[in-house]
């Protein structure tokens, strides 16, 4: 299966995609946490991202496409893919549908997850995780049992996202308005488009999903070969 989660930031879209990983033998493709590795190790494309992404703006179509062609490339993809993050812009789903039939494979669903602009806002700025195991936290819904210590692991550092402020995260938004909300018309005309209701309870969300997906007429074949 080959999958698309499509939301803004905040929406749960990484949460529910690892959640999915898990249950059907998926491999979870981020486009934000390949960028965020290469921003870390200091490549040259990581610099040209790193400036871009903490204004909250959109990193050029090409950087992405070259990263995802790069990574179907080199196969090993079990069951499939969930597409966490990408496409962001008509200009990357069309290169998607391009790329995809050279694996032998066609996109099977795009998953929407549906939220109000304020209640990410909120979600978005409280959020941290652990530095070592990344198990994810919150200021206000989710704080560590014993203050400062990983409830997983036991670690006591934690890391936030230095694009988690306020004024960054309404640039993202911004950016998920104008650019991302066109593929939600793009897939309605493919006939792939799903969405399911994100501001219910986490455990309902994933209910939601696992519903749509059961849902899905496979639509990609086996990889040439
Ligand atoms: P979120 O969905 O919470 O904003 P991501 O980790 O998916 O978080 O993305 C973080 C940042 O990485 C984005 O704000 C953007 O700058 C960049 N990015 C990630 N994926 C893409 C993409 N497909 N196209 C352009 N920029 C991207």
């Amino acid at each position: 299966m080959i999958l698309v989660m499509l939301g803004p930031p905040g929406s749960g879209k990484g949460t529910h995609a690892n959640f999915i990983e898990a249950e059907r033998s998926l491999v979870k493709l981020s486009t934000g946490d390949m960028l965020r590795a290469a921003v870390a190790a200091g490549t040259e494309l990581g610099r040209k991202a790193g400036g871009i992404m903490e204004r909250g703006a959109l990193v050029p179509d090409d950087i992405v496409i070259g990263l995802i062609a790069e990574r179907l490339d080199k196969g090993g993809e079990g069951e499939g893919f969930i597409l966490d993050g990408f496409p962001r812009t008509i200009a990357q789903a069309e290169a998607l549908d391009r790329l995809l039939p050279e694996w032998g494979k066609t996109l099977d669903a795009v998953i929407e997850m549906q939220v109000d602009d304020d209640a990410l806002v909120k979600r978005i700025i409280g959020r941290f995780t652990c530095g070592n195991c990344g198990e994810g936290y919150h200021d206000d819904f989710k704080v560590p049992k014993v203050p400062g210590v990983c409830d997983r692991c036991g670690a006591s550092q934690f890391v936030r996202r230095k694009d988690d402020t306020e004024e960054v995260v309404r640039s993202r938004l911004e950016a998920y308005h104008a650019q991302t909300k066109p593929l939600i018309n793009y897939y309605e005309k493919q006939g792939k488009f799903k969405s399911v209701d994100g501001m219910a309870e986490i455990g309902a969300v994933h209910r939601a999903i696992g519903r749509a997906l059961d849902g899905v007429q496979l639509k990609s074949g086996k990889p040439p070969g």
